[in-house]
């Protein structure tokens, strides 16, 4: 007998077998996705197994968090093969909900979760109401799945801050895990939404990663934020895409101080989001200014 990761597709199965685990005193561990499974997501199912004993991941493209005009009814579903991968990964419950089960009076009526502030800049700005649906939904997942940790990668680096957020302000008694990008050989972080890409586009995608490098690069040689964050914009314009944003920010996503005041500690995150055709990708590139006050 292999070692048969199971299927919930009722809120009746995930609950009983959840119950069943944490009976047994076992760590409960939870990667939500919205399938389409890549090495980016297995990469999360590892982490989880590695801080739980016991790893849920679900499966569920969110339509609250897409906008009107973007892509949810073209997104990738692809379940049969992501459930191969995760029972591969190491998953023990690929959890499956169907709509009604997630949104059981409509999206319409849906009690809505929504995080201030953080997410009114860059992709909340661009997208708007994305977060909202981010946290309705992720909120209704850790009340389904009851996780002690929970794992979400760095790649979606603003989600993952306004989901801190969330868990902080509602006190959801689990602690959050951010994975590191996963990328390809050329330096393009892994996305659903790479096979959207033609040849052509495909081969300057990775510029964006390239970009980044730069941007950090800048700001470790004393480069003002207004002037690499202007340069980016060019160069990846100059490749072809269009900007929606690439910027320096602190950890949490303010503008960084021009010149260096007392009290930073030099951490940076320099984040893109960029269009390529019809295909928005976005990344960001964690990283330490030198000589700053520790
Ligand atoms: P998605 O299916 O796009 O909603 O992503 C589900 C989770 O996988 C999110 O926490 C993402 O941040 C994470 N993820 C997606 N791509 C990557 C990647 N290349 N590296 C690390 N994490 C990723």
């Amino acid at each position: 007998m292999s070692a048969g990761m199971e299927v919930a597709d009722s809120l009746g199965m995930l609950r009983a077998r959840v119950d069943a685990w944490k009976r047994e005193g076992l760590r409960i561990g939870f990667v939500p996705t919205m399938g389409n499974l890549h090495e980016g997501h297995y990469s999360l199912v590892r982490l989880a197994r590695e801080n739980a004993d016991r790893v849920v991941a679900s499966i569920f493209v969110n339509p609250t968090q897409f906008g009107p005009g973007e892509d949810y009814e073209r997104y990738p579903r692809t379940p049969e093969a992501d459930v191969a991968g995760l029972s591969a990964a190491g998953c023990h419950l690929a959890w499956m909900p169907p709509l009604e089960t997630m949104y059981p009076l409509g999206t319409a009526r849906a009690v809505r979760v929504q995080v201030p502030g953080i997410t009114g800049v860059l992709d909340g700005a661009h997208r708007p109401g994305h977060f909202d649906g981010v946290c309705t939904v992720v909120a209704r997942l850790f009340n389904q799945v009851r996780p002690d940790v929970a794992v979400f990668g760095r790649k979606d680096y603003q989600q993952l801050a306004v989901i801190r957020h969330m868990v902080r302000d509602l006190a959801f008694p689990l602690e959050l895990l951010g994975a590191d990008i996963v990328r390809e050989d050329d330096g393009l972080a892994r996305s659903s939404r790479n096979q959207y890409l033609s040849a052509g586009e495909r081969v300057l995608a990775p510029e964006i990663h390239r970009t980044l490098l730069a941007m950090r690069d800048a700001a470790q040689a004393g480069q003002g934020r207004r002037e690499l964050e202007a340069e980016a914009v060019a160069r990846l314009q100059a490749a072809g895409f269009v900007v929606d944003y690439a910027v320096l920010r602190t950890p949490l996503l303010v503008e960084p101080p021009e010149s260096p005041v007392p009290g930073d500690d030099g951490q940076r995150v320099a984040l893109v989001a960029a269009r390529l055709g019809r295909t928005r990708l976005i990344d960001n590139l964690e990283f330490t200014l030198q000589g700053a006050d520790s």
